[in-house]
């Protein structure tokens, strides 16, 4: 069964990897889906084929520079070419758009999905960075105006399918959230010092953006998507046992009183949560290949060691603490991600640098949404200043 009419579906950060898979489950179903709007970022030649392919009525794009060279590239077109984080903002809150994918990366997708719940959206939240860095706030957002929050996040998307339907809390004993424990699981300590990008990005399951490959290598992704889990559901930290699953075929599960775990398993492609998202309450195709369930399947379990990968600990510290903290923890680390990315800082300084920032700036309560960019500038500076001073 198709909807009466197709929803109008709206891709923030449509260039990136789970832009593209979006896109993917988008055109299996023109009957369900229409793309009305876009942005990309960097990646302008493929926001132009993507224009080309789906003809949207907006594209955003981040400035004049790039607005030119979008309109090179696609000629006389119908697409109204918008620029700048307050068009992402707009396109995100228009009546013309019922679905809005949060799927930018960092601290800088935040405004525009405060701006999609704001307006009453489905907003499909895959950009976690905004639930660590404004959780309370976006989640007040969605209550006061009604918005139907999914998370894309697999395991945060594993955890919505395992709940009852009804009473979301009714009968939950704790959340278990899985972990690949990324390329580095078995790496020596004495060795992380002097693993490259290259190695980081080299995600043994999944295929994914340049730094949620590194937050997978160094457990921060874990940490965020705890705090992301905190927020989604009403947990505190106690309620999540962090497992690590080297397979990535259980995307989290749910433990409950009466001593039942239910999992929610699948190849690990992200079209399905995506799918998942766009299809919600109904069930579509996605794509993605069928789990065998033949000798080849297994399924092991292990404890994150907190040791080699202390950026896991830095989180359950930044969200026991409280306010601004996470905002300073999310902000320092996408400083200290892109310094690793540009090879100007060791794998191990990650770690390093988010606890100085943190250790520095110390926590405050949250006020605005104003307060919390303020406090993600700040941290970003003093990330910036203690990357310095460790390499001088
Ligand atoms: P990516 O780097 O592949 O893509 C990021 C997108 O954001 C691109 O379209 C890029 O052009 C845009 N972008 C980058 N900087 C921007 C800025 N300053 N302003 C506006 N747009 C900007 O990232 P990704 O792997 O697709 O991840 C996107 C989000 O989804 C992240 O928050 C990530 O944590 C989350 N997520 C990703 C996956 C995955 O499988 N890739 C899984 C779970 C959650
Ligand atoms: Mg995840």
């Amino acid at each position: 069964m198709s909807p009466a009419r197709p929803q109008r579906v709206c891709v923030l950060g449509a260039t990136g990897s789970v832009g593209v898979n979006t896109l993917d489950v988008i055109e299996r179903h023109p009957d369900r889906f229409e793309l009305v709007a876009i942005s990309g970022h960097r990646n302008i030649e493929r926001l132009a084929q993507q224009t080309r392919a789906f003809q949207p009525r907006w594209v955003v794009v981040p400035d004049d520079e790039a607005r030119h060279q979008l309109q090179d590239l696609l000629g006389p077109v119908t697409t109204d070419i918008l620029v700048g984080e307050a068009a992402l903002a707009e396109v995100a809150a228009s009546p013309d758009v019922d679905v809005v994918m949060a799927a930018i990366v960092g601290s800088a997708g935040l405004t525009s999905s405060l701006a999609a719940a704001r307006a009453g959206k489905r907003l499909l939240l895959a950009n976690k960075e905004s639930l660590v860095v404004a959780g309370d706030l976006l989640m007040r957002a969605v209550a006061e105006s009604g918005a139907q929050l999914l998370p894309i996040d697999s395991e945060h998307n594993a955890i919505f399918q395992c709940l009852p339907a009804e009473h979301r809390r009714q009968g939950v004993a704790s959340v278990l959230l899985t972990a690949s424990g990324g390329p580095f699981l078995h790496t020596p300590a004495a060795q992380l010092a002097r693993v490259t990008p290259a190695q980081a990005v080299a995600h043994p399951n999944w295929s994914m953006g340049a730094k949620i490959s590194v937050d997978s290598a160094s457990l921060m992704n874990k940490g965020l998507e705890l705090i992301e889990a905190c927020w989604l559901f009403g947990l505190t930290p106690a309620d999540v046992e962090v497992v690590v699953h080297p397979e990535s075929i259980i995307h989290s599960m749910v433990r409950y009183l009466d001593g039942s775990v239910i999992a929610q398993l699948g190849t690990p492609d992200m079209r399905t949560p995506i799918a998942y998202g766009l299809g919600y309450p109904e069930r579509i195709t996605s794509g993605s290949a069928p789990l065998a369930f033949d000798p080849t399947l297994k399924l092991t379990f292990d404890q994150p060691d907190r040791q080699r990968f202390p950026c896991l600990r830095l989180a359950e510290e930044a969200i026991a603490a409280g306010g601004t903290l996470p905002t300073v923890l999310n902000a320092a680390n996408e400083v200290s991600v892109a310094a690793f990315l540009d090879e100007r800082l060791g794998f191990t300084d990650l770690a390093r640098i988010n606890e100085q920032t943190m250790d520095r700036l110390g926590t405050m309560a949250v006020s605005s949404v104003e307060q919390l960019l303020e406090v993600d500038h700040r941290a970003r500076q003093v990330a910036t200043t203690v990357i310095k001073e460790m390499s001088a």
